[in-house]
């Protein structure tokens, strides 16, 4: 009998025949989700010979449950991904400046899936942009649920602009808006709770995963309250919280101030000799040319909402695209839990057994990873980079004649077989 995975005591109790929710998606969603659950199963029965199983409940969102439902997020969907805690997604098409609000963020926002987490790392034989894409070696925490993408956002000329323009009147603030009469206009709500959650997250990953340099990104030099906030309370968050763990930068600045740069830099050298983490701060333009032209410098970004959106795909590009990074989106105190593709629909190509479904297998190891089914996870990536290298791979990964090229559930299927 399958049972829900549940939270006690802030650990993830996981059964051994788990019930995991699923959601296709869009466009090329269903074909590459085919693929990818042949692996899962496989890798699942590889390492526990049928001591453990998953069982996969089938959940509707996006087009289909339009079609079905008339709602592109049915009730019933919540309820389940809320009961069942973990679960895992294919892509959902949003539309660009009209209809449905993007079903992704509803989830993230009302699941209060704050942390988005995407690893960036280099597979051997992944065609890459770079010269060196092996130097990529990157974990994203990306806040998920503030920022601009708050989803407060006013047409030009509505009542509700006009209010907000008659508000900054008020605070004799609306010189500040060049065009008055045509402007649209979005909120950034950035908080301390909110910022101090999401790097908490990032250092407590670096801890247990062996990780020495956490860097905040921020635009806070022009953004002096809302970027420049997360900044300072990532800081705060790191001196209060982690104060045995960490040496940060802005203790550094303090020493060098108080009692000078030799001082300074003993205190950071003594840190990192004592294996301190080292958390350190860049302006995020900054930080776009120095993770492409330094990529080793870094190690686990912990980003606003925005800014993570943009450095996750680029640093995914960096390592041979979107189309393979994994990615998962966390609620730390609660364990919910959705592991999704982070490329789109891609819907020119849905049905036609071309794309490459990695991008959700690899989620699906840091799924496992999650659930504490270790085993399981560490086989699908070794299946994926065995099959890399050898060049069994979908079109987009085909690097020369000697390539086999193979359909989405070709690839899925060689996958499932030498994992
Ligand atoms: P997209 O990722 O769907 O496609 C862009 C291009 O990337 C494709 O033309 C293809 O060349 C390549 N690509 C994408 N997935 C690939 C794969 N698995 N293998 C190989 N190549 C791949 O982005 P888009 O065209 O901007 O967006 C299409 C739709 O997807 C939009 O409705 C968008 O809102 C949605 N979207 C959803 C998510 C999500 O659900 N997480 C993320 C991004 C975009």
């Amino acid at each position: 009998m399958s049972s829900a995975i549940t939270m006690q005591n802030h650990q993830l109790n996981t059964p051994d025949h788990p019930q995991i929710p699923f959601i296709q998606g869009d466009g090329i969603g269903p074909e590459i989700w085919q693929a990818a659950q042949k692996v899962f199963d496989a890798a699942v029965q590889k390492a526990y010979a049928g001591a453990r199983s998953v069982d996969w409940l089938p959940l509707s969102a996006g087009e289909a449950a339009f079609a079905e439902t008339g709602e592109w997020l049915p009730q019933a969907t919540l309820s389940a991904l809320k009961s069942h805690l973990v679960a895992i997604k294919g892509p959902l098409t949003t539309p660009v400046g009209e209809g449905h609000r993007s079903i992704n963020v509803t989830l993230r926002q009302t699941l209060d899936l704050y942390a988005c987490f995407r690893p960036v790392q280099y597979f051997k034989g992944v065609p890459a942009p770079v010269v060196h894409p092996e130097l990529v070696d990157i974990d994203v925490f990306r806040e998920n649920t503030e920022d601009i993408y708050a989803g407060i956002d006013v047409s030009a000329g509505t009542p509700e602009a006009k209010a907000w323009l008659a508000l900054l009147a008020e605070q004799g603030q609306a010189d500040k808006v060049r065009f008055p009469d045509t402007s649209a206009f979005a909120i950034k709500p950035v908080s301390q709770q909110g910022s101090a959650r999401l790097v908490h997250a990032a250092i407590e990953h670096a801890i247990k995963h062996d990780r020495h340099i956490v860097t905040l990104v921020h635009k806070g030099n022009i953004m002096k309250q809302t970027e420049g906030g997360f900044k300072r309370w990532g800081y705060e968050e790191a001196e209060t919280n982690f104060a045995d763990q960490t040496f940060t930068m802005h203790q550094y600045d303090d020493i060098k101030k108080t009692d000078g740069a030799d001082a300074a830099d003993q205190a950071l050298a003594g840190a990192k000799a004592a294996g301190k983490i080292i958390v350190n701060d860049i302006i995020c333009d900054n930080c776009f040319q120095q993770t492409l032209l330094h990529p080793d410098h870094f190690e686990v970004l912990a980003t606003m909402n925005l800014n993570g959106d943009y450095l996750s795909d680029a640093l995914a590009a960096q390592v041979g695209g979107i189309g393979i990074a994994p990615g998962a989106n966390i609620n730390y105190e609660s364990g919910q839990a959705i592991f999704e593709a982070t490329h789109g629909t891609a819907p020119q190509f849905a049905g036609k057994d071309l794309l490459n479904p990695t991008s959700i297998i690899l989620s699906g190891a840091m799924m496992f990873d999650y659930i504490g089914w270790g085993e399981a996870a560490d086989l699908i990536r070794s299946g994926i980079a065995e099959a890399i290298q050898s060049q069994h791979v979908t079109q987009d990964f085909a690097t020369s004649d000697a390539a086999t090229v193979l359909g989405t559930q070709g690839f899925g299927s060689y996958v499932a077989e030498h994992l």
